[in-house]
């Protein structure tokens, strides 16, 4: 760890910029284009950009999920190169938390935000998204006078709901960007997950995202949103076992009365598709076309 803050602190003392921005993409790994944006973005915007590939077990409630999940290091780390990333912060599971299973013992808490749809579902999930994000901060950051900011993709709404307000409420000295979800030409949002989908997974995931480009369009056109229509058609889906479709307020994660909607919300979406959980997010904007 002491390795990490040296090659940050050296990174930032060669850098020519008279005020230094430092840029932090945390991820679990195995990178698509979803993550290659936020490498370009922070690459664009800070003098050294950090990358995290690490598998944060706390926000996992399902262990088979936990074992499962992709783990390409090497590929990952010829994506970081290509994207001139100064340093890479790849922890194994003991350096990140000594003790394991029994540490961490102090974690974050994300109250009732971490408790709305994907924290229903999967309990402690957002505790344990907070809890390493705040120790990357720790660990990452630079000194105060160095300007800090980390990025986050759109498509996990709620985490970056979450991840807002936590740098709000603990005065973390970072400050957030975001950049929309990237899709694929089929529309689906890349995850990392879909490496684990058959090609009859897939197709049947293709669902997930035409419902919320079909709810992008009613908004869009000012009609009801029709969501239980949504619902049933998704329900009666084969290979896929839907969580929750709901449009909610995009500060407080709750359900929206509007239908249809007078002001912009967002759409999110679960589902068990063949063996993983797939989550997606659509923008919903009155008047105006989907953007991501
Ligand atoms: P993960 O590795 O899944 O924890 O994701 C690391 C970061 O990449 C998070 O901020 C995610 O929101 C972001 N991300 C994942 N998938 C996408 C995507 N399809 N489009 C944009 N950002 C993404």
């Amino acid at each position: 760890m002491t390795g990490i803050r040296a090659a940050v602190l050296q990174a930032v003392e060669h850098t020519a910029a008279a005020h230094p921005v430092v840029g932090i993409v945390p991820t679990m790994g195995a990178l698509h284009p979803g993550h290659a944006s936020l490498l370009q973005a922070a690459r664009e915007s800070s003098d050294v950009v950090i990358a995290s590939v690490f598998v944060n077990p706390l926000q996992f409630d399902d262990p088979t999920d936990y074992q499962l999940y992709p783990r390409q290091l090497e590929t990952d780390m010829q994506m970081l190169t290509e994207h001139g990333v100064d340093c890479v912060f790849a922890p194994d599971l003991q350096e990140m938390y000594p003790g394991y299973p029994a540490a961490p013992l102090i974690r974050v808490s994300t109250g009732e935000l971490g408790r709305r749809w994907e924290g229903a579902s999967r309990p402690g999930h957002f505790d344990g998204v907070a809890t390493v994000v705040t120790k990357l901060f720790t660990i990452l950051a630079p000194p105060a006078a160095v300007a800090c900011e980390a990025w986050f993709g759109q498509k996990d709404a709620e985490q970056l709901a979450v991840i807002r307000r936590l740098v709000e409420d603990l005065n973390l000295p970072v400050r957030i960007r975001s950049l929309p979800n990237v899709r694929d030409e089929n529309g689906v949002a890349l995850s990392s997950r879909n490496l684990r989908l058959s090609a009859a997974d897939y197709d049947a995931a293709c669902a997930l995202s035409r419902a919320l480009f079909t709810l992008a369009a009613r908004a869009q056109a000012h009609q009801p949103l029709d969501l239980s229509q949504l619902r049933a058609q998704l329900q009666a889906a084969q290979r896929l076992d839907l969580d929750y479709l709901v449009v909610v307020d995009p500060d407080t994660m709750q359900e929206t009365a509007d239908d249809p909607l007078r002001q912009p919300a967002l759409a999110l979406i679960a589902a068990r598709v063949g063996p993983v959980r797939l989550i997606d997010t659509m923008e919903l904007c009155p008047g105006a076309a989907p953007t991501g």
